[in-house]
């Protein structure tokens, strides 16, 4: 078959073994590794990936022993069994898939207070101080790594990958700032690196040269005072020298303040890093980070930046991604798209870990949509992301449905969303509905606001009722003065906005607006060379970490604004726990106050009035956008609850109150899968 694809699709000899193509599932912990019944969730999680074509996989993060982490580990051999189920599964679904374990050490980040670290410093994110390890309990914890390997082996996995990055135990011991040692495991370069290559060497001497061993290596920090560019490359050196078969390029310490693989880093932002690594070695190199579609990672690997691509958190998205590819269906791909709501947002809040845009992502075996045997017509009011999401799994499973919506496009809101600068992937989303809505026959109907007489006259089976949400416009003297805007026609470029502006709610939406109004010039999402700029990264002369020394730029904006909430709490502290902080500092950076415990008086020629602390304040304003919050929009429902037709109520119009998408998308997938 010719394919668009010629690079992903060429096999790769990686040490002594073979892969089928270039992109492998990169480790993500999902929590199915901690539950009761782990062997069977895992199995059919990673069985669908391989089905959907990836070459290689690596699963999450499994602790080597108990000080190295509180969730799944691998140090005794009644352990095994749960694993062979795994790799005998995936084995069975394909022979030539690879399925490499990971190592994870999390070492001052395990999250017990006997973790340990070369130093007695406590990470910025960790919860413990850990303990500095002695000469003895050096050498046990490079036992335990190979220990854990050679039952790596026993359980049927090709190889194991180490993780050596991200503030974990390795990555420790390589940087200065957390590593004070004075004996011959710190001070100099060549000590400090002494405990990678040690583990390396004996996981290596352990498991023998057929064993598939990779090792992930932090080769852009982002840490102030971080890694060397000549120490990246000595290091990756030193272990290809020492029998590592592949070198995995991470960009990442979790106490960065560098957003890596939020929605508004570019596509393959940081691939170059892993170019300029791979000319110094003679074995595969693996790139990753926010490389989400397979033209993108057809052209790493065609520019020569990279031997594979690791695709992790797209492959929640897609599970059949690779397949799509290489049957020329890449318009049926459902992109990640970043957000981090459903995956690390979940695993940070000791959630299992699932996909906004794909709620079956890790339920595999609780969640599917088989064909129905009897089809329904079923009539879907609304083609946001509820409504899109319902119509197209239930016409997939063989129902007639038809999708109504009031507006001229599909996506409701999304079609706000995709306008704020760095949300540009909500396009995807998007293009994917689309491309389902004709694949499984759904009949769209557009500029159709429907009524319960309409639906009722149609003879529909069931009504799903996905109507969304209708803007609060709190009670406030001076409500309706002309200072007084929407978010929707903020967003939309309806209302003008002025110089100095307050912005009275500070949710997703309040920020979203904040973002979009100090904005100037292209999406740093879109550029990677904005992205450096304002992130303060430098690509080219690699300082210590990529940042060292470098300067935020912040692009010029001579808006004056003002998020306000009435909560007394740290404004934007309910935005996501793992991108929330890259919205404050961006904010914060570009001048926006904020500001908690506020009382709204009126709105008046002045400006915004309030109380603060007990105190009348003004907030002098040209403009006011409201985006005090959402409420349900159920006027349809409510008229069709006498109608004798069977209604249902999902997403936005079920609940606005902290609904977003991924609840949306859920309730909908969950309705379609029983209807
Ligand atoms: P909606 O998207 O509101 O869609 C409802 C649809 O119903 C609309 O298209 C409307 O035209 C149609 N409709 C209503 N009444 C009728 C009728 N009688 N007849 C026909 N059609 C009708 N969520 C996240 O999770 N993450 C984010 O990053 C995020 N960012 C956002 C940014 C912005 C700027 C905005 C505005 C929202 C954002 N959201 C985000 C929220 C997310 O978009 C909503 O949670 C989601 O769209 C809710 O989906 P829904 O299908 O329930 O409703
Ligand atoms: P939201 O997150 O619920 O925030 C609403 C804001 O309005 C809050 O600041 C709230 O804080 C304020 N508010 C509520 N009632 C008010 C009233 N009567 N008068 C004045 N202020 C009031 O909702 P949203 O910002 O509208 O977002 C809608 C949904 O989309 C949310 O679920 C959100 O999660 C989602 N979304 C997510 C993202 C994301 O990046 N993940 C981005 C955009 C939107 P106080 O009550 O303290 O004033
Ligand atoms: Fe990607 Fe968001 Fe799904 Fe995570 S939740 S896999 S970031 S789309």
């Amino acid at each position: 078959m010719t394919t668009r694809y010629p690079h992903i699709f060429s096999p790769l000899k990686i040490g002594r073994q073979t892969v089928q193509n270039r992109i492998l599932m990169g480790s993500m912990h999902t929590g199915l590794e901690d539950v009761e019944d782990a062997g069977d969730r895992l199995s059919a999680y990673f069985v669908e990936r391989v089905k959907g074509g990836v070459g290689m996989i690596i699963t999450g993060g499994i602790a080597p022993n108990r000080v190295a982490g509180s969730g799944a580990k691998l140090s005794e051999p009644s352990e095994v069994p749960m694993h062979r189920q795994v790799t005998d599964a995936v084995h069975a679904a394909n022979p030539d898939c690879k399925i490499c374990m990971q190592i994870l050490h999390t070492g001052p980040l395990a999250y017990t207070p006997d973790c340990v670290a070369p130093s007695a410093i406590k990470s910025r994110i960790g919860s413990f101080v850990p303990k500095e390890l002695d000469e003895d309990g050096i050498e046990e914890q490079i036992a335990a790594f190979a220990n854990c390997a050679v039952l790596a082996k026993e359980a049927g996995y090709d190889g194991v990958e180490i993780i050596g990055s991200a503030g974990y135990l390795i990555s420790t011991f390589l940087v200065e700032r957390t590593n004070r040692r004075t004996d011959r495991w710190g001070g100099s370069w060549e000590n400090r690196m002494r405990f990678a290559v040690e583990v390396v060497r004996r996981v290596r001497a352990a498991v023998g040269p057929e064993f598939i061993l990779i090792f992930r290596i932090a080769a852009m920090d982002m840490l102030q005072g971080g890694l060397a560019w000549e120490e990246v490359v000595e290091l990756a050196q030193a272990l290809e020298a020492e029998g590592v078969d592949v070198i995995s390029t991470h960009f990442c310490w979790h106490e960065s303040f560098v957003p890596t693989i939020a929605t508004m880093v570019p596509r393959a932002a940081f691939a170059q890093v892993t170019g300029r690594l791979r000319k110094h070695l003679n074995i595969p190199v693996i790139t990753s980070n926010r490389i989400n579609m397979p033209d993108v990672a057809e052209a790493v690997l065609a520019r020569g930046d990279a031997d594979l691509v690791s695709m992790a958190r797209p492959m929640l998205a897609d599970a059949e991604l690779v397949k799509k590819a290489r049957e020329g269906r890449e318009d049926e791909i459902n992109t990640c798209i970043g957000c981090n709501q459903a995956c690390l947002d979940h695993t940070f809040s000791g959630k299992l870990t699932t996909c906004l845009v794909n709620a079956r992502a890790g339920r595999e075996t609780e969640l599917n949509f088989s064909p129905v045997e009897a089809a329904k017509r079923i009539a879907v009011v609304g083609a946001g992301p509820a409504g899109l999401a319902f119509a197209t799994i239930a016409a997939e499973r063989g129902h007639k449905v038809t999708l109504f919506d009031a507006g001229s496009e599909i996506g409701g809101q999304f079609n706000l969303a995709k306008r704020i600068p760095g949300k540009e992937e909500f396009y995807e989303t998007l293009r994917y509905f689309r491309r389902m809505i004709d694949v499984h026959g759904v009949e769209l109907r557009l500029d159709t606001r429907v009524d319960a007489d309409a639906l009722r006259s149609q003879g529909f089976d069931e009504v799903v009722v996905a109507t969304g949400i209708s803007p609060r416009t709190p009670a406030l003297p001076g409500i309706d003065h002309p200072k007084a805007v929407s978010y929707i026609d903020v967003i939309r470029g309806k209302a003008s906005v002025g110089r100095k502006v307050a912005i009275m709610g500070a949710g997703g939406i309040g920020f979203d607006v904040a973002e979009l109004i100090t904005h100037a010039g292209t999406s740093a999402a879109l550029d990677v060379n904005i992205f450096a700029k304002e992130w303060g990264i430098d690509f080219e002369n690699h300082p210590r970490g990529g940042v060292t020394g470098v300067e935020p730029q912040v692009a010029a904006n001579d808006r004056e604004v003002t998020l306000l909430q009435r909560k007394p709490t740290a404004v934007g502290r309910n935005l996501g726990r793992t991108t929330g902080w890259t919205h404050r500092l961006t904010l914060q950076r570009r001048g926006v106050g904020m500001v908690a415990g506020v009382e709204y008086t009126g709105i008046d020629d002045q400006g915004l009035h309030t109380v603060v602390n007990g105190e009348p304040q003004l907030f002098e304003a040209d403009t006011v956008i409201i985006c005090a919050g959402q409420e349900p929009e159920r006027s349809l429902f409510d008229a069709l609850a006498e109608s004798g037709i069977s209604t249902h109520l999902i997403g936005g119009a079920y609940e606005a109150a902290e609904l977003d998408a991924k609840r949306a998308i859920r309730q909908a997938s969950e309705l379609a899968a029983v209807i």
